[in-house]
C-alpha cells in the first residue's frame, strides 16, 4: 500500500490456501491488488488470519507464470506457444485418436481441491459424459479418501460433523495426527482459545507438535505412539472406555445398531487389546493411555480433531472408523461441542469429494452403479452413462505402466511432487501418448507434459470453495484472468472441442445443476450464498439455510455402525538397513508441494525442508543442526538439512515436502490405504547418514 497508494476498490473472497476458508477483502488500486484484509464478518475467521493468506496472491503476477497454451509433440521437444483454439482442438483430436486406438478406458482426468467447486464438478462431468468412462480421481485420493470411506461407513455422509464454533462448547479436545497451529493457523487459535478457557486437551502424535506446550497450554495428555499404530492406540482407548464401565450405553442403544456394538465391545474388551498389552506395539505408556481414555469418556463435552496422520496409512480408513467408534461409545456426537471432524488440508478438499471426483461417485456420495442415480444425471446430461467404476490415481499409473493407459488430463495438481514414489509416477506419465497438464506454472508434472493450459488463480475467477466444515462459500473474481480464461472456461472448451455442445455462460449456472442433481445443495444457489454470505451443506427444504451440526437426533445412514478395526501392522518394516520411522507434515508458512507459496514472500520464512532428528540418533550418526544428511528408503534417496530436535521421539524421523529440491516423496512407498489407495506417507523405514550435500 505504501508503494502502490490507497486502494480504489475491494472485493470480498475466500483464502484459497487451506481448509479453514478465511474470507478477504482483496483491496485493489487500478489493475494492481494492493493488499488482503482478513474480513470481520467471515464466519470461519471473523476477521483473522495466518500469514500465509496475508500474502495469498504474491504468486499471481509471478513471473513463472504461464499465460499462453503450449504444444509438444514429445517431452524432449521444446515448448511452442499457440493459441487457445489451436491446443484446445488438438488436445480433443489426442484424445480422440487415443480412444480409437486404445478403448474408451484408455484415458482420465484429474481434478484439484485447489479448484472451486464448479470447475471440479465440470472435469468429471467431462470424463464421465465425454470420455464414456469413470477413470476421475482427485488429489484427495493421497489425503483424505480414507476421511470420506469411514465416515459415510460409520455414520453415513463423508463430512466433519461440526462447525467451527462447536470447539467453543468442547469439555475435552482431543487432537490425533494433526497440527492445527501449522495445517490451520486460524481454526487453531479458536481451539486454543478455548483451551486457555479450561478445557482440557489430549494429543496423539509422534511428534510433540506446538500445541501440546503453549503459553497458558499444557495437554492433559499427550501420547507419542510410533508411527503406524493409531489403530492400536484408539482399540487400547476403547477398552478402557468398555472394561471400566465408561461407555454411554443409553446413547449408544437410542442411536446406533446395539448387535453391532455388542460385537464391538467383545472386541476392545478382549485382555489382549488392553493398553498394558498394546504397549510393546504402540509404545504409549499405558497408564497415560488410561487416563486419556477416561478423560475422553467422562470429560464433559469430548471434540476429536484429525489430519492426515490419521489418513495417510494402510489403515487409513480403518482409523477413522475407529474414530466414530470411540465417538459414539461415549455419546459424543450429534450436538454442540462433541463430533469428529477432520481437518482438511487443501482449500477444497471437501467440495472436490462432494463433487464426485472420485471414480466409484457421483456428486453427494452416490455410486455410479446405483442406477436411479444414474438414471438422474443421463437424463440431465443427455448421455449413457458407465455403471462400472473407473480407476484410481495409483491404478492409472500402473495402467500406464501396462501399457493400456495412454492419455490424462491433469487440473490443479502435481502428483509428480505430491503422489508417493516418485519414480513409479514418473514411470507412468513416460508410457503415456498424451498429457495434459493445466496449471498456472510448469510444475513437475509438466516436464512429462505433450500440451500445456494456463490455468488462472482464485483472484481471477468466480465461484466457489467448501471449507473444512461444510461450508460453501463464495469465490469472487477481483481481477481478470490474466491468461484470457478462468479454468472453468478451458474445460468447457475442451468438452466442446469433444463435440459435447455445452453452454454455460457464469458458474452460477454450473451450481444451479449441482444443486439440481445433488440432493444435499439441493438449496444452494450463488443468490442465496450472496444474501446469507456462505451456507454448511446438507443445504435443502429440511435445511434450508444449512446444517451447522450434523447427526443430530440420528445419523444420516439411520443407526450408528460400529466396526471391528482391528490392528493390521503395516508392511513397511524397520531392519538393520532402515532403522528409522520417517513421518512427514507440513510447515505454517507453506502450502503443500509450494507451488504458489514458494513464488510468494512466504519463501523467506522456510526456504527448504529440514530433516528432524532426535539427539540421540543425530548423535549416533554424527550429525548436529544444519549438516547435510542423505536420507534413503528402499524407494529412493535425497539430501537434505538436519535439525536436531527432541521434538521427535528417538527412532523417528520427520520432514516436510514442499521444495522440488528435496522430493520428499523419493523415499516414500507404494504401500497405501486398504480401502482407498491413500498412500502411506506417513511410515517410511529409512537410514541416515552424513553427506557432503545435493
Ligand atoms: Fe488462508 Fe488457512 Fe491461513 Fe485462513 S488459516 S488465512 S484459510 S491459509
Amino acid at each position: 500500500v505504501k508503494e502502490l497508494g490507497m486502494p480504489e476498490s475491494a472485493t470480498v473472497t475466500t483464502c484459497a490456501y487451506c481448509g479453514v476458508g478465511c474470507t478477504f477483502r482483496a483491496e485493489m488500486k487500478g489493475e494492481q491488488l494492493v493488499r488482503m484484509v482478513p474480513w470481520k464478518d467471515g464466519k470461519a475467521n471473523r476477521g483473522h488470519s495466518c500469514v500465509k493468506g496475508r500474502f495469498a496472491w504474491g504468486y499471481a503476477n509471478h513471473q513463472e507464470r504461464i499465460l499462453n497454451p503450449m504444444i509438444r509433440a514429445s517431452i524432449d521437444e521444446p515448448w511452442r506457444e499457440v493459441s487457445w483454439d489451436e491446443a484446445l482442438t488438438h488436445a480433443a483430436s489426442e484424445l480422440k485418436r487415443i480412444q480409437a486406438k486404445y478403448g474408451r478406458l484408455s484415458i482420465g482426468g484429474i481434478t484439484s481441491s485447489r479448484c472451486t467447486n464448479e470447475e471440479t464438478f465440470l472435469v468429471q462431468k467431462l470424463v464421465r459424459a465425454g470420455f464414456g468412462n469413470n477413470n476421475v480421481d482427485t488429489c484427495a485420493r493421497v489425503c483424505r479418501s480414507p476421511t470420506g470411506y469411514g465416515l459415510k461407513t460409520t455414520f453415513g455422509t463423508s463430512a466433519g460433523t461440526q462447525d467451527f464454533e462447536s470447539v467453543e462448547q468442547a469439555d475435552v479436545i482431543m487432537v490425533i495426527g494433526a497440527n492445527p497451529t501449522d495445517g490451520h493457523p486460524v481454526f487453531a487459535s479458536r481451539m486454543k482459545q478455548r483451551l486457555r478457557q479450561g478445557a482440557k486437551l489430549i494429543v496423539v502424535d509422534p511428534r510433540r507438535i506446538d500445541i501440546v506446550h503453549t503459553p497458558h497450554i499444557d495437554a492433559a495428555h499427550h501420547l507419542p505412539l510410533r508411527p503406524g499404530t493409531n489403530v492400536a492406540v484408539l482399540t487400547a482407548m476403547a477398552h478402557v472406555v468398555v472394561t471400566e464401565g465408561l461407555a454411554d450405553e443409553a446413547f449408544i442403544r437410542e442411536r446406533c445398531d446395539w448387535d453391532e456394538y455388542r460385537e464391538w465391545a467383545a472386541f476392545v474388551g478382549d485382555p489382549k487389546h488392553s493398553p498394558e498389552t498394546l504397549a510393546p506395539v504402540t509404545l504409549v505408556d499405558p497408564q497415560e493411555l488410561r487416563a486419556a481414555a477416561r478423560l475422553y469418556a467422562t470429560g464433559g463435552n469430548g471434540a476429536i480433531y484429525y489430519g492426515l496422520g490419521v489418513t495417510e496409512h494402510s489403515q487409513g480408513s480403518s482409523t477413522v472408523m475407529a474414530i466414530a467408534n470411540l465417538a459414539m461409545a461415549t455419546g459424543n456426537i450429534g450436538r454442540e461441542g462433541v463430533g469428529v471432524n477432520p481437518l482438511r488440508g487443501q482449500n477444497n478438499v471437501q467440495g472436490s469429494c462432494d463433487m464426485g471426483s472420485f471414480p466409484h461417485e457421483y456428486s453427494g456420495y452416490r455410486h455410479v452403479s446405483d442406477d436411479a442415480t444414474r438414471r438422474l444425471f443421463e437424463t440431465d446430461w443427455g448421455v449413457a452413462l458407465d455403471p462400472e467404476p473407473g480407476l484410481r490415481i495409483p491404478n492409472m499409473l500402473d495402467a500406464a505402466v501396462d501399457g493400456v493407459f495412454k492419455a490424462l488430463y491433469i487440473q490443479g495438481e502435481d502428483i509428480l511432487q505430491s503422489d508417493p514414489n516418485t519414480r513409479h509416477v514418473a514411470a507412468g506419465l513416460a508410457a503415456m501418448e498424451c498429457v495434459i497438464v493445466h496449471d498456472l506454472f510448469l510444475n513437475e508434472t509438466a516436464n512429462y507434459a505433450h500440451i500445456f493450459l494456463p490455468g488462472s488463480t482464485f483472484l481471477e475467477k468466480n465461484g466457489t470453495f467448501t471449507n473444512a466444515e461444510r461450508r460453501i462459500q463464495p469465490v469472487r473474481k477481483v481481477m481478470a484472468p490474466m491468461n484470457g480464461l478462468e479454468d472453468w472456461e478451458v474445460t468447457q472448451g475442451l468438452a466442446n472441442a469433444l463435440g459435447l455442445g455445452w453452454s454455460y455462460t457464469h458458474p452460477s449456472e454450473i451450481m444451479d445443476e449441482i444443486a439440481r442433481l445433488t440432493p444435499t445443495f439441493a438449496g444452494v444457489s450463488f443468490a442465496k450464498l450472496d444474501e446469507l454470505g456462505s451456507i454448511q451443506w446438507p443445504c435443502n427444504d429440511a435445511a434450508p439455510e444449512g446444517s451447522p451440526v450434523m447427526h443430530i437426533g440420528g445419523f444420516v445412514r439411520g443407526k450408528g455402525h460400529f466396526v471391528v478395526t482391528d490392528y493390521v501392522p503395516t508392511d513397511e518394516k524397520t531392519g538393520p538397513r532402515y532403522p528409522l520411522l520417517l513421518t512427514t507434515g507440513r510447515i505454517l508458512s507453506q502450502y503443500n508441494v509450494g507451488a504458489q507459496t514458494r513464488r510468494t514472500a512466504n519463501t523467506v520464512w522456510h526456504p527448504e525442508d529440514l530433516l528432524e532428528m532426535h539427539p540421540h540418533d543425530a548423535e549416533e550418526r554424527g550429525l548436529k543442526t544444519g549438516d547435510w544428511a542423505k536420507l534413503a528408503s528402499r524407494s529412493g534417496e535425497t539430501t537434505l538439512r538436519v535439525l536436531v530436535t527432541d521434538r521427535v521421539a528417538p527412532g523417528v524421523t520427520y520432514t516436510t515436502f514442499h521444495h522440488p529440491a528435496t522430493q520428499a516423496n523419493v523415499v516414500t512407498t507404494e504401500y497405501s490405504d486398504w480401502a482407498t489407495n491413500c498412500p502411506e506417507y506417513k511410515v517410511t523405514a529409512v537410514q541416515v547418514a552424513p553427506s557432503n550435500g545435493p
